[in-house]
């Protein structure tokens, strides 16, 4: 079964956003255009609490993008972002949410950051979406979504861990340092991850 998995395409995600992707609006009309060729839809929303560990403005002294370690496992300091509840972090309103069938949420411990849609960064709490999909049949799993260099490339990884035939879509998906990104992509395809664009899909 063809499942395809949405993570992150949130306001604050968005050029406009608090924490911006470059160009990451440009990626809702693709996938917008693949939904009908998907058994399965799933989504992502990053849904922190206010006082969120990740948060630079919840550190004293310290700014966006600053590295500390938490728990001996580095943390970029972001800005404030997809708060629960707020606009920001609502998903994109153009995004086709119709036939997404279960969403799922994750950072929302304060106390720990999840980038992945699978576990916590500790790798400590799964968020359940594993043994989710693998029930629902999950077969081959199509990844796309904000920001492709860290929460869908954390979501890939876990994936491939999983047991799952993965796919990353080019061309649905942004990254917040598209040089940084370049470098992943090569390590996806070591990993076995087979890289797609929405054409190949339609
Ligand atoms: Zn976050």
């Amino acid at each position: 079964m063809k499942t395809l998995l949405i993570i992150d395409v949130q306001n604050d995600f968005m050029p406009n956003g608090s924490l911006p992707v470059p160009y990451g609006n440009e990626i809702v009309p693709n996938i917008n255009a693949i939904q009908d060729k998907f058994d399965l839809i799933v989504a992502t929303q990053d849904w922190h609490p206010r006082d969120h560990v990740s948060f630079a403005n919840n550190h004293e002294g310290k700014s966006n993008f600053d590295e500390i370690k938490i728990h001996g496992v580095p943390q970029t300091l972001w800005p404030d972002h997809c708060v629960q509840g707020t606009e920001g972090a609502a998903f994109h309103p153009d995004l086709n949410t119709n036939k997404i069938e279960t969403i799922f949420r994750k950072g929302t411990d304060k106390t720990i950051d999840s980038y992945s849609a699978f576990y916590d960064n500790r790798h400590l709490k799964s968020t359940g979406l594993a043994g989710y999909l693998k029930e629902k049949g999950t077969s081959a799993l199509y990844l796309c979504g904000l920001a492709a260099d860290i929460c869908v490339y954390f979501s890939v990884r876990d994936a491939v861990k999983e047991g799952f035939s993965c796919f990353f879509i080019e061309d649905a998906s942004k990254a917040l340092d598209t040089k940084a990104f370049e470098k992943l992509k090569k390590s996806m395809v070591a990993m076995g991850i087979k890289m797609v664009t929405s054409a190949d899909i339609l």
